[in-house]
């Protein structure tokens, strides 16, 4: 059965392109010009990789990308424009698998769509390599899988400790304070408060600290906020 791509870009030339260009391929392509119609698109078709433009209308590609997210492990690509779009990609906490900054070369983004495929067929810890891994002794967060070990033991972590775990393994020795953390994983249209911040802290230091009453690896920097030492 050929893979499913689903296309989601507001730019009509750019999703007629995109959409010849993944059918030349060899894939199944779906589209849909704003972000409610792919979210629904993705639900109902349940695709192997989404491309994600960034600006959509109805509901941006960072909103569609954290609700695809809580509900599938579905291969995320973000197409990105601006740098700081690129920064808030790259930071994690949306939990995209890879990014493509516009413009781009269709050859890049067809090698990009299938690596993803590639990664998502041949799991395992041992498919984890460089760049896509964070290792801080014996803990290892694989960016790509999705997945984070301790001492080789796989740990069970929900999407948003994932985040989170990324975010502070990937910025080793940053303190963060409870907003920076909220608004990286939560977004900036999130209303809650900086307590659900320490519950996931809470959660993870229970699965990744030898004594989670005496944390060693995630800190907790008075006034401040969290901090990763290793
Ligand atoms: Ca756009």
């Amino acid at each position: 059965m050929p893979n499913k791509v689903l296309v989601v870009e507001d730019e009509a030339n750019l999703l007629v392109a995109l959409k010849y260009n993944l059918n030349s391929e060899g894939y199944d392509v779906f589209t849909a010009e704003d972000g409610e119609a792919g979210l629904a698109l993705a639900r109902r078709e349940k695709p192997d990789v989404v491309i994600l433009d960034v600006m959509l209308p109805k509901l941006d590609g960072f909103e569609v990308c954290r609700i695809l997210r809580r509900e599938s492990d579905v291969r995320i690509i973000m197409l990105t424009a601006r740098g700081e779009e690129i920064d808030r990609v790259v930071g994690l906490e949306l939990g995209a698998d890879d990014y493509v900054t516009k413009p781009f070369s269709n050859r890049e983004l067809m090698a990009r769509v299938r690596n993803m495929l590639r990664r998502s067929t041949s799991d395992g810890p041992s498919a984890s390599s460089g760049a896509e891994t964070l290792a801080s002794g014996d803990l290892v967060v694989d960016l790509t899988g999705h997945t984070v070990t301790l001492q080789d033991q796989p740990l069970d972590v929900k999407p948003r400790e994932f985040s989170l775990l990324a975010l502070l393994v990937a910025n080793k020795g940053r303190a963060f304070t409870r907003d920076q953390i909220l608004e990286r994983l939560w977004g900036h249209d999130y209303i809650g408060d900086t307590r659900t911040v320490d519950v996931h802290i809470r959660w993870l230091r229970e699965k990744i600290e030898p004594d989670p009453a005496t944390p060693q690896r995630i800190k907790t920097i008075r006034g401040v906020g969290y901090r990763f030492d290793g």
